[in-house]
């Protein structure tokens, strides 16, 4: 089956900036491949574009431009908040990612900018923000969404539902 809308598509990847060695990010170091539904804004457009058309057992590499990875970094994303509000503070160093809890109970990942003494300067641009990302990807599985999953717009695990 030839990966397009509406098929699950299982790869293994790795993604690196692109010219860097170390990779950022790599489902094989994890074990278990990486798993979504096409047509569904489940992945970034490059990716998503990049496996169209792909079978089980092909593998290749891309280079993704920011305006088809996660964007390209805007100005104005810098927040100061204060220290009370990160859980360890004094552990955070600047570069480092962590977690905030927002006032509507929810959370954010943002980037640790600069440390003051009692405030805490965050950037709130996804860390891979205006960076080309290359990747390596396997696919290792295609197969025909379940009605379920065309329901809900996303993937489930091979055994069924689980969120
Ligand atoms: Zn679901």
């Amino acid at each position: 089956m030839k990966a397009a809308k509406n098929t699950v598509v299982s790869f293994h990847y790795s993604v690196s900036e692109r010219g860097a060695a170390e990779p950022l990010d790599s489902s094989r170091e994890r074990g278990t491949p990486m798993f979504a539904l096409l047509g569904h804004q489940q992945l970034v457009p490059g990716v998503e574009r990049a496996l169209q058309g792909r079978e089980a057992g092909e593998h290749f590499e891309i280079d993704v431009a920011p305006e088809d990875g996660y964007g390209e970094r805007r100005e104005g994303m810098i927040q100061r908040v204060p220290k009370k509000y990160f859980q360890h503070a004094d552990r955070l160093k600047p570069g480092m990612q962590t977690v905030l809890q927002t006032r509507d109970g929810g959370q954010r990942l943002v980037t640790v900018h600069k440390i003051g003494m009692s405030a805490i300067d965050v950037d709130h641009n996804h860390p891979l923000a205006g960076k080309t990302l290359h990747f390596d990807i396997e696919i290792t599985d295609v197969r025909a969404a379940t009605p379920e999953e065309l329901a809900h717009g996303h993937a489930h695990a091979g055994d069924g539902h689980q969120h």
